[in-house]
This record gives structure tokens, C-alpha cells and sequence, in this order.
């Protein structure tokens, strides 16, 4: 009786906050099971995010500053177009995703994907990091698995949290709760707001499973890491700052590399007998 009725006042508080507890994906190799509590849905957040594209993508456009270097943009698509059916591991639905990248002319070191597989990358990254394909793959992975897991929606679902309980002074000064669209906050937790250690430590280890099963070397990414690190001297990468210690996250990364090895072996085996 005590256990029900602890369920039931659980469960009131979860509906009060219109919250829901979800797995977005599944486990994979690298085992990310961690449970997510959501307060808006994945439609909202993937609607607001393709609007809030498009509009970047037109304004990039504008500026002559979109997918300037056809070679760029064709191997940028290359190793995401390898990288995208490897999701079905992790979430089945996202094969069915409008998956979309382009290369911005910014020189910022920076990537991102937005929730429903809405990409970017920075010509900053390419030209100052000078990835190899498979670091690049690294790159991508872990972007690709911020989206996977809805990391996003997660931080929307926070912020909104916390909008909530400043409501009433934003009522009394008449400030809206919820005063930017979705897609607008969606933008702002892509661009600007720093991600946990946990969503990064998750999409490092997504993205070194989605590497490798597409035939990258996961390895990659820490020697992707590595050369960050470098950079770091003279330009901080936006990445550094927000992004988990450097020494406990190559330290995480190499790990899992390790781990998801013989998918990269497969993967490379099965490409040699298709001669790709
Ligand atoms: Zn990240």
C-alpha cells in the first residue's frame, strides 16, 4: 500500500510537471542506458528544429557562406551518408530522419547536429584541425548521437523547468514563460548553451560505435581529441571549455575504442568483399 501510494504521489508530481521518463536509445555495444526525463515532446522539438534550420541554413546562403567547396561538401556527405544507417542500432526510427548536412563558412572549430539529424559543419574544423576521414567520422558520430539521444530535448525539457519556477515573476514583471518559439530555444541549446559531461561522455561513446561500425577507426577519435587539445593553445576550441576534462575523457575514449574494435574489423572485412 505504502509502495502505491508513493507511485501514485511519483506519479502526480510527474504529471504536474507534464514530465515523462524515456529511453531514447538502446544500448548498443557501448551500453548508454540511461533514462531521460522529458517535459515536451520529440515532434515539438523536431519541428522546431528543422523551422529553426532552414531559417540558419537561408541566412548562411544569404551571406555566400554555405557549402562554398563542392569537394568539402561532397566528402562531409560521404561519411555521413555512411554513418546514418549505423543509427538503426541504437534507435530504429531515425533511418526515417530528413538527415541534412552542410558545410558553413565560420571559423570557429566546430560541429553540431540538431534534433531529427539536422548537421552542420564549420570550415574552421576542416581547415584548422585538418581531420583525417576517419576523425572526421569521429567528429560526425558524436554529434549524430547528441541527436540520437535527444540530448536537446532534454536540455529544453531542463530549462523549461526552470522557466516554470521563475513563472511567477515573469507573470508579475510580464515577461512570457515560454516568450522564444521552440525552434528558437532549440537553436540556443545547439549554438550556445554548454553540454553536461553526461550527454558528452554518452555521445563520445555513441559515436565511436557508430564510427566503427561504418568502417572508421574509432581510434580516431582520440587522436582527433588530441589534436584539439593542441589547437587549444593559441585558439580554444568552443568545445574545450564546456567538454569533460581532457585527460579523463581520452582516457574514456580510448576505452571504448578499444570495445567497439572488432565492429570496426567486421565492418572493414565486409567492405573489402564488396570492394567499397
Ligand atoms: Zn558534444
Amino acid at each position: 500500500m505504502r509502495a502505491l501510494t508513493i507511485f501514485l504521489t511519483a506519479g502526480a508530481v510527474a504529471l504536474a510537471a507534464g514530465c515523462q521518463t524515456v529511453e531514447t536509445t538502446k544500448g548498443g555495444t557501448v551500453g548508454v542506458d540511461r533514462q531521460q526525463r522529458m517535459a515536451v515532446s520529440s515532434e515539438e522539438v523536431n519541428a522546431g528544429a528543422q523551422k529553426a534550420y532552414s531559417q540558419m541554413m537561408a541566412e548562411a546562403q544569404k551571406k555566400n557562406a554555405l557549402d562554398r567547396d563542392a569537394a568539402q561538401v561532397q566528402r562531409v556527405k560521404n561519411i555521413v551518408s555512411r554513418l546514418v544507417p549505423q543509427t538503426a542500432t541504437f534507435r530504429p526510427d531515425a533511418a526515417k530522419w530528413p538527415w541534412e548536412v552542410h558545410v558553413v563558412s565560420l571559423d570557429d572549430v566546430n560541429a553540431w547536429c540538431m534534433p531529427a539529424g539536422k548537421m552542420a559543419v564549420y570550415t574552421g574544423l576542416i581547415n584548422k584541425l585538418h581531420p583525417s576521414d576517419d576523425e572526421l567520422a569521429a567528429v560526425m558520430g558524436h554529434e549524430i548521437a547528441h541527436a540520437l539521444r535527444e540530448h536537446s530535448r532534454e536540455q529544453i525539457s531542463q530549462q523549461m523547468g526552470t522557466q516554470a519556477a521563475i513563472g511567477i515573476a515573469g507573470a508579475l514583471f510580464g515577461v512570457g514563460e515560454l516568450g522564444q518559439g521552440i525552434g528558437n530555444m532549440v537553436a540556443d541549446v545547439t549554438l550556445n548553451k554548454p553540454k553536461s559531461r553526461t550527454h558528452e561522455t554518452e555521445a563520445d561513446r555513441i559515436g565511436v560505435e557508430l564510427a566503427a561500425r561504418a568502417g572508421y577507426d574509432p581510434h580516431a577519435a582520440v587522436s582527433l581529441w588530441e589534436k584539439m587539445m593542441k589547437l587549444g593553445g593559441s585558439q580554444p576550441p568552443q568545445w574545450l571549455s564546456t567538454h569533460p576534462s581532457n585527460e579523463s575523457r581520452i582516457a574514456d575514449l580510448k576505452t571504448y575504442s578499444e570495445r567497439v574494435m572488432p565492429l570496426y574489423q567486421s565492418a572493414k572485412g565486409s567492405s573489402a568483399a564488396t570492394g567499397r
